[in-house]
């Protein structure tokens, strides 16, 4: 899911929203020295004579693919209309979970979810038909919002975390109403019902069962992510009358609060 509309200084695209992750930054660095070094390691134990691998040039050499496998790489986000939005995805087992492809897809997962930036992608999205989900809302997507904005969502950072074959359970009616965005529909946003607390219970990336009892726009994130596990966008639960692209929901709408945007479109 989209991280919302952009306030004073995160007004223009881009900018200031992808920077100051401070700890993923120092990851980063740190990955990139290890290769580094592993990759100055491996010229200094040169092939020795006869053709043989020396013992310790072989460890360099597994050290040396590790280390650059650690990068994680940002994924293509795939757009509505590509059939792999549209179909159930299929689940995983605990083994599958803690295999190392999958494991490097979350990564890659939370690399291209922040660089987006969103938060909340599911692996249909990026072309991968598996029930996996990567979800953050970071405490900068929402420092610039006006507070009148952040308490009518209820809007609290939530850390990182991934959910695996989620099931969940409203727990009240989807009578909630907000703008959302999708990075599968980029450049548009609906209103859109959803229920105000959900309970989800799923995997974690360890293939631990969680449960989640969530509220508010956490709770929003929550279904947004799931529908896409199942093939659903938020398209098929929009308000329709209130489709609309970004540039004239900032123009327009941005400031508005709900009750003005119900009547203005949906009572209109
Ligand atoms: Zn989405």
């Amino acid at each position: 899911m989209r991280t919302g509309p952009r306030w004073q200084a995160n007004a223009n695209h881009g900018g200031a929203l992808l920077d100051g992750g401070g700890a993923e930054q120092a990851e980063k660095a740190l990955v990139d020295e290890c290769t580094t070094r592993v990759a100055n390691m491996r010229q200094t134990l040169l092939w020795p004579k006869g053709g043989r691998v020396s013992s310790r040039r072989k460890e360099a050499d597994a050290l040396y693919s590790e280390t650059l496998s650690m990068r994680a790489e940002v994924l293509k986000i795939l757009q509505a209309g590509e059939p792999v939005l549209r179909q159930r995805a299929s689940e995983l087992s605990t083994k599958e979970i803690r295999s190392r492809a999958i494991q490097k897809l979350i990564e890659n997962m939370r690399e291209t979810m922040y660089n987006a930036p969103g938060v909340g992608l599911a692996a249909p999205q990026i072309g991968r038909g598996l029930q996996l989900a990567v979800i953050e809302d970071k405490p900068e997507y929402i420092k610039d919002s006006p507070a009148e904005f952040i308490r009518e969502r209820e809007r609290q950072p939530v850390p990182f975390h991934v959910i695996i074959n989620p099931k969940f359970t409203l727990l009240e009616s989807a009578n909630v109403e907000f703008f959302e965005g999708c990075l599968s529909l980029a450049g548009f946003t609906a209103v859109v019902p959803r229920a105000r607390m959900v309970r989800v219970e799923c995997l974690n990336e360890r293939g631990e069962p969680k449960v989640i009892e969530a509220s508010g726009w956490y709770a929003r994130i929550l279904q947004h992510e799931i529908d896409h596990l199942q093939g659903t966008i938020y398209i098929d639960r929009m308000q329709p009358r209130t489709f609309m692209g970004m540039e004239l929901f900032n123009q327009y709408w941005k400031g508005k609060s709900m009750g003005e945007v119900v009547k203005q479109i949906l009572q209109a």
